[in-house]
């Protein structure tokens, strides 16, 4: 992938005396880190800002969600620390994370810590960047497409729709340390708003029955996308009564992402031929679903 600028002003590639040319603005120093979202997977979501830092990465600190596609484009020569997190078993733990990038930055290499998604979307992104700057290290922030939005793309699901879903909400399902999953239930039965639950597969027998404790129809459409963008990308479309179920019949894992409201039918899955391509040779108009 070359996706370097080539207008006078943007140019950014130019490495003089050593020094990384400041003409283009993600420039990666030495000493300094760059927090990058790497999207959820497929290569073609990166954005150029990362694709930069990644070409100037001379240690990658990375995460299990980062793709091996995004992997393969680190340079020949950078240094790969993989730190990958399984849920509630930290491969390294995240204290340590924060002092490895520090102690990489101290020894004045340019450091790339590459996440999955996008980094301050449960990312913990702003914890590390909380602790990098206490310990005087200066970091860039590159924003990634998040699970939410990638996946559910890739999936031909639009989040909001007129007259469908006014918004969206992003939460997260991860059971917290009391072994609860105490969440905001009552803002999250609307029947117009999509909710999207990260981290919520192993909790979603309680998620799904606390929804419908709550209020929500118990027939709402619901989907779970397995490996959002990446060439394993499968999608199952149920309701939030039949969810759980699907979840044991096809032993679904993480990284799953868990959608729920009437969008997930708003377009039909014959037109989707491929992950992220609608074809309109396939077309069906639903018709139960209201437009405005
Ligand atoms: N910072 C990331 C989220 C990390 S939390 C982001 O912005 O996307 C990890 C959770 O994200 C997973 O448990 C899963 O629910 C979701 N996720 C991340 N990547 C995914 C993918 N490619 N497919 C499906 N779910 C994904």
């Amino acid at each position: 992938m070359n996706i370097r600028a080539t207008s006078q002003e943007n140019n950014f590639s130019a490495v003089d005396n050593g020094q990384i040319s400041t003409r283009g603005k993600s420039v990666l120093n030495q000493g300094e880190v760059a927090l990058v979202g790497s999207g959820p997977g497929d290569a073609e979501l990166l954005t150029i800002r990362a694709m930069r830092f990644i070409e100037q990465a001379e240690i990658a600190i990375y995460d299990r969600l980062v793709s091996d596609e995004i992997l393969d484009l680190l340079p020949e020569n950078c240094e790969r620390f993989y730190v990958g997190k399984e849920q509630a078993k930290h491969c390294v733990p995240q204290d340590k994370i924060n002092e490895l990038l520090v102690q990489e930055a101290l020894l004045g290499k340019r450091v790339l810590r590459l996440k999955g998604g996008d980094p301050f979307i449960f990312g913990r992104g702003g914890e590390e960047a909380e602790y990098m700057l206490k310990h005087g290290i200066s970091c860039h922030i590159c924003p990634g497409i998040t699970a939410a939005s990638g996946c559910t793309s890739y999936a031909g699901i639009p989040l909001t729709h007129r007259g469908v879903s006014q918004g969206c909400t992003f939460i997260t399902g991860h059971i917290q340390n009391n072994g609860q999953l105490n969440l905001p239930w009552q803002s999250l039965i609307c029947k117009t708003q999509t909710v999207v639950f990260y981290m919520g597969i192993n909790t979603l027998p309680i998620i799904a029955k606390k929804l419908v404790e709550h209020g929500r129809d118990i027939n709402t459409p619901a989907a779970l996308i397995y490996k959002g963008t990446q060439p394993e990308q499968k999608t199952y479309r149920g309701t939030i009564g039949n969810l759980a179920a699907l979840v044991k019949k096809h032993d679904i894992k993480p990284p799953t992402l868990i959608v729920i409201g009437d969008v997930v039918n708003q377009l039909t899955e014959q037109q989707l031929t491929t992950p992220g391509f609608l074809d309109a040779k396939n077309y069906v108009q639903v018709q139960n679903i209201k437009t405005a």
